[in-house]
């Protein structure tokens, strides 16, 4: 336990950090915080140690803003990142005043309708093009071509089906380290179980057979720029507060593929679906049909119960070995 003055006891102590009610009224309404306080554990008293004060107040601007379903400095930081823009530019594109932004950085909470519009801005690309639009003669030029043109990149995102887009966003989270590589060999087992498994695919996008395997073409070329932790970068936002459009089904399906796939590199991936059929049996370059994916994982599902992570590490297993 940690040791601090105590100024009751008028000798060092040791404390505890507890959290404690604090009841305060803001402009006419009483809320309830529960806020951090370090208690001497030999009279009881509350201490001031150490940081204290800071914690409290993160605690007490955190709780407020769930509260008030205000959102959080680091959702406004994560805004002009996202969009390539600065404060002040961003501030007069949402329809704010030139300052209002960097008030709210500096923890002054956003208006009930600010604090949506960012919302709304962290949620579309095109509503944030529309906002860029309406007070482009409020932005200079260059702040207005970058912050346009980074939207409409963003926008691409939303380019594909809506299941593909959750599939990416539930292994996303479900794997916090997953290269371009990786992904696209994962959405493709993914697409495979749910063909052999279910009989449908999850996603209407075809992949294309690559000198590394399949591949999306379009999913490789937006998201090979993404970190390699992609739940780090910025523009993971997007994906994750776009709406869910999975069924339980296919949740599943992802989330085995996640166990059992995703714990091994692009390449080990790659070395897998170099030996299967679908990739061996196209033509470079072109479209790998469904039905080929389906015929095959069908007749390895009768092999191997691909429904279950034991059957599948068998799979992996047996496919490494060569
Ligand atoms: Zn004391």
């Amino acid at each position: 336990m940690k040791e601090d003055f105590c100024i009751e006891c008028r000798k060092n102590r040791e404390y505890k950090i507890i959290k404690t009610p604090y009841r305060k009224k803001i402009r006419g309404k009483t809320y309830k915080f529960s806020l951090s306080s370090a208690i001497c554990q030999y009279c009881g008293a509350e201490m001031d140690v150490d940081g204290i004060i800071d914690l409290k107040i993160k605690e007490y601007d955190e709780q407020y803003r769930q509260f008030e379903n205000l959102v959080s400095i680091d959702e406004i930081k994560t805004l002009f990142n996202l969009y390539n823009i600065g404060q002040a530019p961003l501030s007069l594109a949402l329809g704010f005043g030139e300052v209002t932004i960097s008030r709210y950085l500096i923890g002054c909470f956003p208006s009930k309708t600010h604090s949506n519009v960012i919302r709304s801005a962290l949620k579309s690309p095109s509503f944030m093009k529309s906002q860029l639009e309406k007070n482009k003669s409020k932005l200079t030029n260059s702040a207005y071509r970058k912050a346009y043109h980074t939207a409409c990149e963003l926008e691409k995102i939303f380019s594909f089906s809506d299941k593909l887009r959750s599939t990416i966003a539930r292994l996303f989270n479900n794997l916090s380290e997953i290269t371009p590589l990786a992904l696209q060999k994962l959405l493709y087992f993914c697409q495979g179980y749910s063909l052999a498994i279910g009989s449908a695919p999850i996603f209407p996008e075809d992949c294309e057979a690559w000198p590394h395997g399949p591949v999306y073409q379009e999913i490789y070329h937006l998201f090979k720029s993404f970190k390699y932790n992609p739940i780090d970068d910025d523009r993971f936002i997007i994906l994750n507060n776009s709406k869910d459009a999975l069924s339980d089904r296919e949740k599943q399906i992802i989330d085995l593929i996640s166990a059992t796939f995703g714990a091994y590199s692009g390449k080990t991936l790659e070395t897998i679906t170099h030996s299967e059929d679908p990739w061996k049996n196209t033509p470079l370059n072109s479209i790998i049909k469904k039905s080929l994916i389906k015929k095959y994982y069908k007749s390895v599902n009768q092999k191997y119960d691909l429904a279950t992570e034991s059957g599948t590490n068998k799979y992996i297993k047996a496919k490494l070995k060569g």
